[in-house]
């Protein structure tokens, strides 16, 4: 039974009320290790070793941050197996995702933001031949950066690289629901000699330790990704403390199928982009919407393809879908499909929760659920499930189905499926979202800005947006 401890000022601690919370295994739904159960005081200690870190590694040259910070991702590069094991295990995904892509892009974030800085420029703006500005950018100070548990530690470090990189110091909090691999992670900067208090990790419930974050004085910018509702009450502690906010929330992502599209193309990826990570992913399409010339063949391959995706041991190669994060949520899920079926929904396939043999019986499975039926504006449509459900709904026209795309509280992620390059810049431009993928899905370039609209969240990951966020800009005019 692994017990796993905070990173705070460069050594593992206990948390300071000696309490821990179980930590589930949902492959097996059963407990296979305890986290700390911090609360403010230990969010406290870590603000202070910050606090009391932030000189020295604002000051920091960016070649020895970069190399402090290449450093962390040779070591997840070297330690691959051991971390894709580990998430796998605390996450329930399939080993082969975990191993594809969850700890690869773990170390490309550290790569791709211990770089950037080495090529970082700032501006300069010649008012007239005696007054010029040049743009001083500096580092904020202490960040907080609080993530989900669908994409543990690839989210986790897509924040905490930018913010380090920068030259912040950070107080992070990972899930509750699966902390395995943030803590692993703090045993390799101790490794890569990252200098104590610049990264600190407190594990335990968002309602105690994000919600300290949050509202700590001294930490004066919060990035965080999760639900739209954690977000909203992050937003209203950290709004009148005028914290710098970068919000990354849900989304109920509309994939958009015109009957010119490259069929088997839009639907080998349609099948990835709904049950991927069990449909765990901010990105995933939720609602499809097929033009109805193509409507029915479509649907019926879909099916018939989901139908052959395996759903079974994280662990196993074959494995398509693992098991869902939690019982909890998956009797969220199981609830969605009630209430689809009561609007009106007929269940193609799927629709249940699978039991699987031996060890893995009491295990969080669910078979991947395509729904068909339902008015475009009924809830089931409307509100994030994110788990392995879609539906499908037929469309006549652009216009027609830019309008259901766009109907829903989120704006997260698109994807269109289509041939026709104006039509694709037309529904593009019209889609009210923060990332629309033409042909394709979840093609990520580190460089482009990441985020939403509408309540899919504020603000921009990726690229200079992040290094921006977690920099203060300051102009100096000078008249000559
Ligand atoms: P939650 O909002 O429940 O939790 C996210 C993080 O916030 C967790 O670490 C959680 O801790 C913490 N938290 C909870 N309450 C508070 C609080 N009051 N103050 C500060 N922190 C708090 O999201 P989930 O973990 O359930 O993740 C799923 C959600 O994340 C989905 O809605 C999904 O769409 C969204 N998401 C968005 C992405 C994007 O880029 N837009 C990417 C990935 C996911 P604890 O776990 O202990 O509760």
């Amino acid at each position: 039974m692994k017990r796993i401890s905070n990173y705070i000022d460069g050594q593992l601690v206990a948390p300071n009320s000696g309490k821990y919370l179980d930590n589930i295994d949902p492959s097996r739904g059963e407990k296979y290790g305890e986290i700390p159960d911090s609360d403010a005081s230990d969010v406290q200690a870590a603000t202070l070793a910050a606090k009391t870190a932030f000189p020295m590694w604002s000051k920091t040259s960016r070649e020895e941050r970069s190399r402090l910070l290449l450093k962390i991702a040779d070591l997840i590069d070297a330690n691959h197996e051991m971390l894709a094991q580990a998430e796998s295990k605390d996450n329930g995904k399939p080993i082969k995702l975990a191993r594809k892509v969850d700890i690869p892009r773990a170390s490309a974030n550290f790569r791709f933001f211990a770089t950037a800085i080495l090529h970082e420029s700032s501006e300069f703006h010649r008012t007239d031949i005696s007054t010029i500005n040049y743009t001083d950018k500096s580092a904020i100070g202490v960040a907080g950066c609080i993530s989900p548990w669908n994409l543990p530690l690839y989210l986790f470090t897509w924040k905490i690289a930018p913010a380090l990189a920068a030259g912040n110091t950070v107080v992070a909090k990972p899930s509750e629901i699966t902390p395995m691999t943030a803590f692993l992670l703090s045993e390799l900067c101790i490794e890569a000699g990252l200098p104590k208090g610049v990264l600190n990790i407190v594990h335990g419930l968002g309602q105690k330790v994000g919600q300290a974050i949050s509202e700590h004085p001294d930490i004066p910018v919060i990035s965080f990704t999760g639900g739209t509702a954690t977000g909203k009450q992050i937003a209203a502690t950290a709004a009148p403390m005028f914290k710098k906010l970068s919000l990354e929330l849900g989304g109920k992502n509309p994939n958009i199928i015109f009957a010119d599209c490259d069929f088997e193309e839009a639907l080998n990826t349609t099948v990835q982009s709904s049950f991927a990570n069990q449909g765990q992913i901010c990105l995933c399409g939720s609602r499809i919407f097929v033009e109805r010339p193509i409507y029915e063949r479509f649907r019926d391959a879909f099916v018939q393809k989901v139908k052959q995706l395996k759903v079974g041991v994280p662990s196993d190669e074959e494995t398509n879908l693992g098991a869902v994060v939690s019982e909890g949520h998956m009797k969220k899920v199981l609830t969605y499909i009630d209430l689809a079926k009561q609007e009106g929904g007929k269940v193609l396939t799927g629709g249940n929760q699978v039991r699987l043999q031996g060890d893995y019986a009491q295990g969080y499975y669910l078979a991947p659920t395509v729904i068909e039926g339902l008015d475009f504006n009924c809830r089931t449509n409307q509100e994030e499930i994110f788990g392995p459900v879609v539906t499908m709904m037929p469309f006549d026209a652009e216009e027609e189905v830019i309008m259901m795309a766009n109907s829903t509280q989120y704006g997260l992620a698109a994807t269109v499926w289509t041939q026709e390059l104006n039509k694709a810049h037309r529904v593009a431009s019209a889609l009210k979202s923060g990332i629309v993928w033409v042909n394709c899905w979840l093609l990520r370039d580190l460089r482009t800005p990441f985020g939403g609209v509408k309540n899919s969240g504020v603000g921009r990951e990726g690229g200079w947006d992040a290094l921006n966020f977690f920099t203060e800009k300051k102009n100096v005019c000078i008249k000559l």
